[in-house]
Formats: structure tokens, sequence, C-alpha cells
């Protein structure tokens, strides 16, 4: 039974072993194997975890109403007396139903319970009891208020309430185990064992930042005494809330702060600044460098004469120009008899960057290869050998099979889910080579900071002249023939489109029928245009004939599923229509309408929508019409989404944020920035704080190696 007088733990017998904050929740009061099992799904195992699993709500229950003042539909409380209580069996089902009925003078009030027939025991006539539950029932009747399976509570003498009358915290469960089973679980836990836990933070940050104990903060978000505001509770914005923020922006922080630190320690590759290749390369363009370009090409170049690696990422929206910034910074490690590779996220794109490059520098004669999962033999040894200069590729670069011979400048393109995990394998293919982060996924400057913390940033914030805004506007199937016509506008003025058909993993291959089927549908209607299609799933020689004809302006209209996100430049394209667009992600959309408007021509994005669109849709569909702004649609993303998800899975390679909300808790996060980054600066090893050491260590789950003695 979960009665809070049943919660004062047993002495223990003397050969027990005192509970730590590792003693498997197994031996806690009230759990057991069976128990133990279930909240291991909820991810505890040890007394820690579970002090560490918080409520994700909470429920005020100090209002304690008079049973005439109940109202019908509402959660209330209610302190009563029992007037008479029975186990009813139901006839059919021969369910077991323990029913009451109590008073308080002002009222008559039934409650029942299903399936609980040991009820009985409590609830004797005169007994004193707080429920909380739905007030249902008939209002004529006399005995007309009811409550089904209210939280309860026997009032004795001294009493201390778990479920009622308190701000009542309420937590995530999982079958076979309760809410409140939990909340009686975690009651025990937190009152008796909270001042278990070690508080790591030197006294000097907690004064600074004014934050509270860790055990305090942590027996308060769970059982609220001193901080009761319920809305403020549900904000996690308490004072008990901002401590445990703190800390899980301080340890992510700490962590990346020491990263950088000992990057910064570390030998890198100091290249020497000829620029033949660069010089001869930058007049071979038919345009001049954007101010922008110019600057962070600058501070690429300083980085890479500094002998220490190089760790930056650059952002700029789609079409600003980032692979002539890549290349420029290639051409450099080369020219020092370096080899530089540059990773893309997809084939089909490390693809199109390896004839787009190779196409660009081909007066220069370096000898490019492509390494993707589906090239065999060759390349592999060139790379090894030496002979391959420059390598395009996607993920089969960091396999362990692939190895270099110097590889001097590592390019990550366009993935910003490419955390600092996978850094650290690219890194472990040379000699601490530079590395270069290309992104066009606009990150807003808090997420930019957070995931990025141990990079230094260059933006790209200037688009090249001639570039003109998307005109962006949402059709319904019932304009299709609209659609048709402005389609056949841009194509007799010379221009090509894009057809752009949603792929979801799940129903890939009914997708792919559907953009095979757009296909033959748009052959029909326009017979006498050249239409194209390509998709994830066509063999990588085939894909790129369709791309170089697309490319060459043989095909006029390309039909593809989504695999041309990102990295395709076909200046003469001039509309795109998405398809389902209703059905896409704000961050994608807008990589998609990154395809077009770079030819100085007026551009259209048609997003068609299939109705019933869900509020979410109906926000990403008007984010796009009003702005091209991606700073804006980042921000408008991350609101919609909201961080956890934005953040994509674990695949970061970064501790999780339970409390702390990047976007609420901004002004925290900068702080808890601020004092990790002064932290590793005046104390890199840590060595004087060992209980600090090993809660950083835990968090980031040995990923990094981050903290070696
Ligand atoms: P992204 O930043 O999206 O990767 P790209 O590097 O693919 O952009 O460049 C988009 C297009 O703009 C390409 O056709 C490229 O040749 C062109 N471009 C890049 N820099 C300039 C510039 N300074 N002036 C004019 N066109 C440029
Ligand atoms: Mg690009």
């Amino acid at each position: 039974m979960d009665k809070a007088k049943n919660l004062t733990p047993k002495k223990s017998p003397d050969h027990t072993p005192p509970v730590t904050k590792d003693t498997p929740v197994q031996f806690l009061k009230g759990v057991g194997p069976a128990r133990a099992k279930l909240l291991k799904r909820l991810g505890i195992e040890t007394l820690e975890d579970m002090l560490f699993y918080f409520p994700w709500r909470y429920e005020d229950r100090t209002d304690l109403k008079k049973i005439n003042e109940l109202s019908y539909g509402k959660v209330e409380t209610a302190l009563c007396e029992v007037v008479s209580a029975e186990v009813v069996t139901t006839p059919k089902r021969r369910m077991k139903i323990f029913e009451i009925t109590v008073t308080d003078k002002t009222g008559f009030l039934k409650s029942r319970w299903f399936n609980q027939p040991y009820l009985e025991r409590y609830f004797k006539k005169g007994q004193k009891v707080i429920l909380c539950g739905m007030v249902k029932g008939n209002p004529y009747a006399r005995f007309g208020l009811e409550m089904e399976n209210p939280d309860f509570e026997l009032v004795g003498d001294d009493d201390t309430f778990i479920h009622t009358s308190r701000i009542v915290p309420v937590y995530k469960a999982t079958e076979g185990i309760s809410p409140k089973q939990i909340r009686t679980l975690m009651f025990n836990a937190a009152t008796n064992y909270s001042s278990l836990i070690d508080d790591y933070l030197p006294a000097e940050v907690l004064d600074r930042n004014n934050l509270k104990p860790l055990q305090w903060a942590v027996k308060e978000t769970h059982f609220p005494e001193e901080f009761t505001d319920v809305s403020v509770l549900n904000d996690a914005s308490s004072p008990a809330h901002k401590r445990l923020a703190f800390d899980e922006f301080f340890l992510l922080e700490l962590g990346l702060a020491l990263l950088k630190k000992r990057e910064v320690l570390e030998q890198g590759i100091s290249f020497k600044a000829e620029d033949h290749l660069v010089n001869k390369f930058l007049d071979s363009l038919p345009f001049e460098l954007t101010g922008a370009q110019k600057r962070v090409i600058a501070g690429i170049m300083s980085d890479m004469r500094r002998p220490l690696p190089m760790n930056r990422l650059v952002h700029g929206d789609v079409g600003c120009g980032k692979t002539v910034v890549a290349l420029v910074s290639m051409l450099i490690a080369v020219e020092n008899g370096y080899q530089a590779c540059l990773m893309a996220p997809t084939e089909l794109l490390a693809e199109q960057h390896f004839i787009n490059i190779h196409k660009m520098i081909e007066t220069l004669g370096l000898k490019v290869v492509l390494l993707t999962s589906s090239s065999k033999g060759k390349p592999v040894d060139h790379i090894a050998q030496g002979a391959a200069q420059i390598i395009i590729g996607t993920h089969a670069i960091i396999q362990e099979s692939v190895t270099f011979k110097n590889l001097g400048l590592a390019i990550i393109d366009e993935q910003h889910k490419f955390g600092v995990v996978q850094r650290a394998n690219i890194r472990r293919k040379g000699f601490n080579p530079d590395i270069l982060i290309m992104t066009a996924t606009p990150i807003p400057r808090t997420l930019a900071l957070t995931l990025y913390g141990d990079l230094d940033i260059s933006i790209i914030d200037e688009l090249p002249k001639g570039r003109r805004p998307v005109i962006t506007k949402v059709f319904f199937p019932s304009q299709k023939d609209r659609i048709y016509s402005l389609i056949k506008e841009e194509l007799s003025k010379g221009r090509q489109v894009y057809i752009v058909y949603p792929l979801i993993e799940e129903s890939e291959k009914l997708d792919l029928k559907s953009a095979i089927e757009g296909c033959e549908a748009f052959k029909r209607i326009y017979p006498e245009k050249r239409i194209g299609l390509v998709h994830g799933k066509m063999h990588h020689d085939e894909r790129e004939a369709v791309m170089a004809q697309f490319k060459s302006g043989d095909i006029e209209m390309l039909i593809a599923t989504t695999v041309i996100e990102v990295g395709i430049d076909v200046p003469n394209a001039s509309l795109m229509l998405i398809v389902h667009s209703e059905r896409f992600g704000l961050a994608q959309l807008h990589q998609l309408r990154g395809r077009i408007g770079r030819g100085g021509y007026d551009s259209y994005c048609l997003l068609m929508a299939y109705p019933p669109l869900s509020e979410e849709a109906k926000r990403r569909l008007k984010a796009m019409e009003s702005t091209s702004d991606g700073f804006k649609i980042a921000e408008e993303d991350l609101d919609i989404r909201g961080p956890g998800d934005f953040f994509g899975t674990r695949q970061s390679g970064i501790p999780d944020l339970k409390v702390a909300n990047i976007v609420r808790d901004i002004t925290v996060l900068e702080a808890a920035r601020k004092e990790a980054f002064a932290f590793i600066d005046a104390e890199p090893d840590l060595n004087k704080y060992p209980m600090l050491k090993e809660t950083l260590q835990k968090k980031w789950m040995g990923r990094l190696e981050l903290v070696k003695s």
C-alpha cells in the first residue's frame, strides 16, 4: 500500500549495506525485483537515477474544497469523513468494485475503485480522508457527486501527505507501474536520500550565479515546499529547476570547453601561404567573391597557418557560395603537399560535388577522387598511397578500411547532425588535420552555442549579386490548373523546373511510386517536354546521367524525391513545385527552395498542400510564404518543434538535457557557458575538483575521453 505512514524506512538490520547513491533501486523500500524491472524501462537503475527522474508536470492540490463547492468536470480535492464502505461485485463481469460514501456536513460524495477490494481495510466508518479526482455524476440526484479512482490519503494525527493537500508532482509512468506508485517511491527517495547527492559545483560558482544547493534543488523539484507557484513549476522555471538547468548546461559546456582546450593544446599542421594554386583558381572564376566570402576565407587562411588544429564552422544560407570557400581551403592543403577531403551527407550530393569541383579545378591538374559506399578498389588505394589529392565522398570516408597518406584538411558539408564524436573520428584519420564544417541548415545562435560550443564560427551573411527572393505560395489540389500553367510559362521562357515528391522512410515504396506516377502524369500534360526522374533507389551512374542532363539543359523538368535537398546547383531552374509540402519539415522546405532563385531570374516556389492540414503544417507553410531569411525560419522551426526534436537523435554526441531548455533558459545557458569556459581556462585538468570530474565523465558517458587523469 502506498500510504504515507508506511514510508518511514524500517531500521535495517546491521548486516545490510548502507544505501548510497549507487544502490540499485531494487533494494529501496517498496521496489523489489519486479518493480526494478519496470523502472529500468524508464531509465532508472540506481538511487541516483531515481533522484534525477523529474516530474514532467505538477498539480496544485492544496486547495481543499467543501463538498457543496465541488465543480463538475474538474479535478478537485476535498477533506471528508467516511460514512459507509462496501465491496460490490458486478453481476456480469464479476468485477469487484470498492465503493465508499463520505460527507463533510455540506453534502455527500461517492467514490469507487475498480479491482481493489483490499481497500476495504483502510476506510472504516469515521475515518478522515482526503480525496482528489475528477468530479462526475448526476448533479440532480441526492447522492449525485462521484469520483472514480480518486487519489486518496487517510488523515491521521501526524501525517505527511504525498498525493493530496500539496503541490503534487506527476511522473511519466509505464505499464505496470502507475504515476501514483512512482510518486510514492519518489517521495521515499527524495525525503530520505536527497542528502546523499554530492554537490559537485565549487562554492564560488554557486555564489556567483546565485544557485541553490543541489540536494535542496532535487528535493524541491520532486516535492515543492518552499516554492509553490504551480504555473512557474510547470514552466520548469522555479529556483530549484534553475539550479538543475544550470548544472546540465554547465556540464555540457564544460565538456565542450575541455574539448576546445585540448585541441588548442594539441599540435596541428601549420600550412604555408604560397597561394599559387589558390590565386590561379580564383582568377579562373567567372565572378568576383562576395565580401563575406573574402572575409571568411581570410579567417580560414589564418587558422590554417597557425600550428594548431583548425576547428571552424562556416555557416551560410543556401546559395551563399560555400563551395568556393571549401575549395580554396582544400587548395591550401594540397599546395602544402597534404590531402584534403570533403564529406557530404548523401551519395547524390557527393556525386554533384565531385562533378562540380572536378570542373572548377580542371585546369589545375589535380587528382580528385570520389569515394562512396558503392565505389570499389581503386579510390581507396589512391587515397592510401597519396595519389588522390582531393577526396570527395560520403560517410564512407570515415570507414575503418579507409586510410590516408597525409590528410591535412577535412571538410564536412551540410551536416548539422555531425557531432563531436564523428569529428573525433575524422581527426584520427590524419595527424590532427584541420576541420571545417559547412552548414546551410540555419541554426539559431542559441543552438549553435550549444551544439558547436567548441567550434569557432564564421558566417557568410551575403548572397552573390543578382539573387532575387523566391516568390513562395501555397496551392491546394483544386488549383492544379493554375500550377500547370505557371510551369508552362516558365518552361516557355527557357527556364527549368523541379518537381519534388516527399520520401518518408516507412513508406519508401509508396512514395517512390507516387514520384514515378507523377512523372508519367507530367509527361502526359507536357508531351513535348523532356522530363527526367531521380530518386535514391537508382543506381548512381544512372542518377548521375540524369542530373548531368538536367544541368546541361537537355532535361527541362526534373521529377525528384528529396534526394535533391542539398547541394544541387542549376542556376537556370526558376520554379520548384513541392508536392505534399505539408509533409515536409520547415528546414527541409527551406533547403529545397534554396535550389532555385540562383540565376537572376524571377523564381517561384509552389507549395502544393493536401488538406486537412495540422496546425503545425499550417505554421510551416505560412513561415515559408512570409520569409526567406534562414535565421527567421530556423527560429520558427525551433519554436514549432521544440528543442528536443530540433537536436535530432543522440547522433550529435552531446549529453542529454532533461530539465534545461535552450530557448526558455537561454540566460542560464549563457551564464553556464561563461562559467565553464573560465573554469577550464583556470583549471584545465580539474584535479582539484574530483567530484566534478567524476560527474562530468559520467554525463558524457566516456564518449570523448574528455578527462584523462
Ligand atoms: P551553397 O552555399 O548553397 O553551397 P554554392 O557554393 O553551391 O552555394 O553556390 C551557389 C551558386 O552560386 C553556384 O552556382 C556558385 O558558382 C555561385 N557563386 C558562388 N559564389 C559566387 C559569387 N561570389 N558570385 C556569383 N556567384 C557565386
Ligand atoms: Mg553547398
